[in-house]
């Protein structure tokens, strides 16, 4: 029963308009393609088929149905993603079949609880009171953000919200702990959160994932400022934006994100009107964050601390977001340390920084050269010690050139020197260059290409003695076999061989297909052959080995397709 409703789900709904909502896809050949979501590239090696209900991406591997997808890109399990599928198809599940939640939903029911309790603390009870006031004056953080942002109070008190879990709830101290709230030491139990402001942290669906504490001035010394929920089975720090699922619409819609890094920051930005904010919780983007960024917008305006140009994390973030094909410029905050600060001092300002964004080299280039003396020799070798490493990183030739060039005006030196200065860099080892790599084809790969030209252009060749003859890689062989023309009937691990080849981006471009069949074919037909020399040594093959290779010359060689 259960089954056959997934069956039904998956039938009614149609995987190209599902990926399609998260990933622009255009039609290529037969399939659909677009950007892989799954890794950062430039050219599109994502696939999608219609016919075949798959996915697949050549790029990294990724592969799956419309259920995988939910799963892997949303982070949904599976009768969340059945859920979520049966309500587009306009299924009725049959209660009991697959509703029984998941751990991922019962973590994040337990952070949900957490976040509420801690707000009404903050709210609503007199413990909260001096918290509040704090936010409320000093913070100059309003009611309406406070309730939009779930902001809460922990109480110095170990057991405030354990004891409302375990008491109340009637949820275990073991998934308390496991949801990253509460620390077990021994026989004791400690909340992992006391005396702090506390900024639940969700992901773009509006799950809460974790939490993040701020201490109230003037604070301990002996604890962190800022302390944060361990990584869980639910949270990641390195792939989360504090804010997105309240921002995403506003950063669609703009056009844009800023990107700020602390909660209070965004918080402050937000209320004065720029709410296409996202905050990265330290000063460098990672590559999970610009993956789920990408799925909002490529354009970024960073409202960094005025000092992180200086750090070598930020710039290793720039260049992430660089790779990642994003736009990155800098809204240049002037005198104010960040922009919670200026955002309070000086809104108009903020605002009009972040419509004058600079290219983020610029940014670099400029605040490097205000910190040394260029006039002098020593303020120059300063300046170009700092700057070449960077320059040397930029990827697009035309943009380091336009740098170059730049950096040599400005310190009165040759364009030369400069770029002989940039070319000593020694530039790390990229882990795109790997996309890039040329393919290197193997008989295995050439005999794949040729089934699959086949399965575009013309199946019934798959029955043809000549074809079967020189097919030797095993899965390939039972494809021949099995295949009767509806892939829906292979097997599974037939089924995901069929989707990988007639999948493959590099084929829908071959311009023309039959001539293609012809070339493969003959080629591996002089494989055979010359295999089959090299095994007997025979004299005959040999000459059948020469003659095939100037009849192949001479476009005399047997056609298989015409
Ligand atoms: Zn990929």
């Amino acid at each position: 029963m259960a089954d056959s409703q997934v069956e039904e789900v998956k039938s009614k709904v149609d995987i190209v308009s599902i990926i399609g909502e998260h990933v622009q896809l255009t039609k290529a050949g037969s399939n659909f393609r677009g950007l892989c979501p799954f890794h950062s590239e430039k050219s599109p090696s994502f696939m999608v088929s219609e016919e075949l209900q798959i996915y697949k991406c050549f790029g990294c591997g990724e592969g799956g149905d419309v259920f995988t997808f939910l799963e892997k890109y949303e982070g949904m399990e599976f009768p969340e993603a059945l859920k979520y599928l049966a309500d587009i198809a306009g299924v009725k599940l049959v209660s009991g079949s697959y509703d029984n939640s998941s751990e991922k939903e019962t973590l994040f029911e337990i952070n949900n609880l957490a976040a509420k309790f801690y707000n009404f603390l903050l709210v609503s009870h007199p413990i909260g009171k001096a918290a509040l006031n704090y936010l409320l004056d000093e913070r100059k953080i309003n009611l309406d953000t406070i309730k939009i942002f779930n902001i809460g109070f922990a109480p110095a008190n170990k057991n405030v919200l354990s004891d409302f879990l375990t008491k109340k709830k009637k949820i275990s101290l073991k998934e308390i702990e496991k949801a990253g709230l509460v620390s077990l030491k021994g026989k004791g139990v400690y909340d992992r959160f006391n005396g702090r402001v506390i900024f639940p942290i969700s992901d773009q669906r509006g799950n809460v994932i974790a939490l993040a504490g701020r201490q109230l001035p003037p604070g301990n010394p002996r604890s962190g400022k800022y302390i944060n929920s361990p990584e869980t089975p639910i949270y990641h720090k390195s792939s989360s934006l504090y804010g997105i699922n309240i921002t995403k619409e506003f950063i669609k819609k703009e056009g844009f994100a800023v990107v700020v890094e602390g909660e209070i920051d965004l918080i402050a930005s937000f209320q004065i009107d720029i709410k296409n904010a996202v905050a990265i919780k330290g000063s460098a983007f990672t590559d999970g964050q610009a993956r789920l960024l990408s799925r909002y917008t490529k354009e970024v305006v960073m409202a960094l601390d005025s000092d992180f140009a200086g750090v070598a994390a930020s710039i290793r973030g720039i260049k992430i977001l660089e790779d990642a094909g994003f736009n990155v410029r800098v809204a240049k905050l002037g005198k104010y340390k960040d922009p919670d600060e200026v955002a309070k001092a000086n809104p108009e300002f903020y605002k009009e920084k972040i419509s004058n964004a600079v290219p983020i080299w610029d940014f670099i280039i400029d605040s490097t050269i205000a910190k040394f003396d260029k006039e002098e020799a020593a303020g120059k070798k300063n300046i170009s010690s700092e700057l070449t490493p960077i320059l040397a990183g930029i990827n697009n030739k035309i943009v380091q050139e336009h740098y170059i060039n730049k950096l040599a005006k400005l310190l009165e030196a040759s364009v030369e020197a400069v770029a002989s200065e940039v070319e000593k860099v020694e530039v790390p080892h990229r882990e795109e260059t790997k996309e890039s790599e040329k393919k290197v084809i193997t008989k295995a790969s050439r005999e794949e290409t040729l089934i699959t030209l086949i399965l575009k252009v013309k199946p019934s060749l798959l029955k043809d003695k000549k074809i079967v003859d020189l097919i030797k890689t095993p899965v390939l062989i039972r494809l021949i076999e099995e295949f009767d023309g509806d892939p829906k009937k292979l097997p599974k691990e037939l089924f995901d061989k069929f989707g990988e080849l007639t999948l493959s981006p590099e084929l829908e471009d071959a311009s023309d297909l039959k001539k293609e069949i012809n070339n493969i074919y003959r080629l591996l037909a002089l494989d055979a052959t010359l295999d089959k020399y090299k095994k007997t040594k025979d004299k005959k093959a040999s000459l059948i080995y020469q003659k095939q290779h100037k009849d192949f010359d001479s476009g005399e060689f047997e056609r298989i397709i015409s």
